[in-house]
């Protein structure tokens, strides 16, 4: 079958994590049966409608490839729709007018101890078409400001399977007789939703697990319009890292990672903080999907092929920073030379000065394995770039100035080998069991004269790229130091 599955965001803040990864399901349902994505802006709120929220939440997408086939459909267009569609369920007897005004319902709250509910078992005493005379009602609709419910009937189980949680059942008397359109005329979640859903022809519904509670109100509200009810799959919560309860903003800020794909305001999203979009797609399906085997990297083609909806977890997907920094790495250090200096411009720039283009390919190489993000790559690349800034001075007290000294200065004695890293090698040998100092030292001395610690790639690698003159030259200078 072709899924039309849709992302329906409420425009009222950025885009975070826990949408983008309803986003990626919902395109991941689509395409995997070849059908279409299509996003749907949930706007009918406008007091919390928040400026550029829309443009933040498509940007996302677009910059994880998540790419829409239809929309965005916005809802604040499609009033006449909703307007339509309430009169089909008043005119059924499936909706009434509600005149009750706040302090009428904050007094039924009070009366009923703090357990009021809108419903079979008080409908009848409220202020509403369903206990007014029909004149009444006429004028009360004329003088505007009235909501509309929807009658949830009394004693019903009502059952629906999620995709997810399997089977379900709730019971009528715990609900509401929901408000369905709000006293400026405007349709409230719940309406739109499911007249939306029907008329775009959406066959999945995917979306986080706090719509759960709404599920049968929607369920009801298909009956009432007769319509056939989508597939439903509720995605489990992506809990913090620690502790219990869903990641907020600011648990992401306290822990010091993103919680947007790309920037919002003055928060760096995963995009600014190095991430790829392939990694960060990557880790997002794995937040709450897993197809059972040990495959952690997964190309959104992949994800597209290999998604299943029974690899869907019903529990709190936990995030996890380092294992998003592992995923993207898997990512980066698969891409191709040319690709990860696309992730930097600085290092573009600054290897092009300096490299041929098959070197700064090996360069790249070189260090690929050592990144986890596009942020990592000027780090990595110092030791290509320059000379040290700094030497680390726990590894000169470690190892002691002495040998640093000594074997620096064979270095520098053994000028041509320099040139020659094999031979360099060999003879470093012979002079470490002449002078009875070990091969690690030796090796760390030299390291900590080219880099500065005792990080970084392959040391020999390292001299036939930087040459024999800088090589020499960095030598020279941890010498002139110690
Ligand atoms: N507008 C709702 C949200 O922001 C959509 C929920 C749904 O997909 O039904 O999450």
């Amino acid at each position: 079958m072709l899924e039309r599955a849709r992302f329906a965001p409420s425009p009222t803040g950025p885009l975070h994590i826990g949408g983008l990864r309803t986003a990626l399901f919902n395109f991941l349902v689509a395409k995997k049966s070849g059908g279409s994505f299509i996003l749907r802006i949930e706007d009918t709120d406008a007091k919390r409608t928040v400026k550029g929220a829309e443009k933040h939440i498509i940007d996302s997408l677009k910059w994880l490839g998540l790419d829409f086939d239809e929309g965005p459909v916005r809802q604040s267009s499609r009033g006449n729709l909703y307007k339509k569609s309430v009169s089909i369920l008043i005119e059924k007897g499936l909706a009434y007018y509600a005149f009750d005004t706040p302090n009428d319902l904050e007094k039924a709250r009070e009366q009923s101890g703090g357990n009021f509910k809108y419903n079979f078992t008080t409908r009848m005493e409220m202020s509403n078409s369903l206990t007014l005379t029909n004149d009444e009602t006429e004028s009360r609709i004329q003088r505007g400001g009235y909501s509309v419910r929807m009658v949830v009937p009394e004693k019903r189980t009502i059952k629906v399977v999620d995709q997810v949680r399997g089977g379900l059942s709730f019971n009528s008397e715990e609900l509401e007789d929901k408000i369905i359109m709000k006293s400026d005329g405007m349709p409230t979640y719940h309406l739109a939703n499911v007249v939306d859903d029907h008329d775009m022809k959406i066959t999945s519904v995917i979306r986080g697990e706090e719509w759960l509670s709404s599920l049968p109100s929607h369920v009801l509200l298909y009956e009432h319009f007769g319509w056939t009810p989508p597939k439903f799959y509720h995605l489990p919560l992506i809990l913090k890292s620690s502790g219990a309860g869903k990641l907020s903003k600011r648990d992401a800020d306290e822990q010091g990672h993103p919680v947007f794909a790309v920037k919002w305001e003055e928060s760096a999203g995963f995009k600014e903080a190095g991430f790829t979009s392939e990694g960060l797609v990557n880790y997002l399906a794995l937040l709450g999907w897993n197809n059972s085997s040990d495959k952690e990297k997964y190309t959104l083609f992949e994800l597209i092929d290999e998604f299943n909806d029974s690899g869907i977890n019903k529990s709190g997907a936990r995030f996890d920073y380092k294992k998003a920094l592992w995923i993207n790495h898997l990512h980066i250090k698969d891409f191709s030379a040319e690709k990860v200096l696309a992730l930097s411009e600085k290092a573009a720039t600054q290897l092009g000065e300096k490299y041929s283009s098959e070197i700064t390919e090996e360069i790249i190489d070189l260090i690929k394995e050592r990144l986890n993000t596009a942020l990592d790559i000027d780090k990595e690349l110092a030791v290509f770039t320059g000379q040290p800034k700094e030497y680390d001075s726990g590894v000169i007290e470690k190892i002691n100035r002495e040998i640093i000294f000594d074997v620096l200065n064979f270095c520098k004695l053994s000028e041509e080998l320099i040139s020659n890293p094999k031979a360099l090698k060999e003879q470093l040998m012979s002079f470490g069991s002449e002078k009875g100092i070990s091969f690690g030292n030796i090796m760390k001395s030299l390291r900590l004269s080219l880099v500065g610690n005792l990080s970084g790639p392959d040391l020999f690698k390292i001299i036939e790229i930087i040459g024999p003159e800088e090589t020499l030259h960095r030598i020279e200078s941890l010498t002139n130091k110690i």
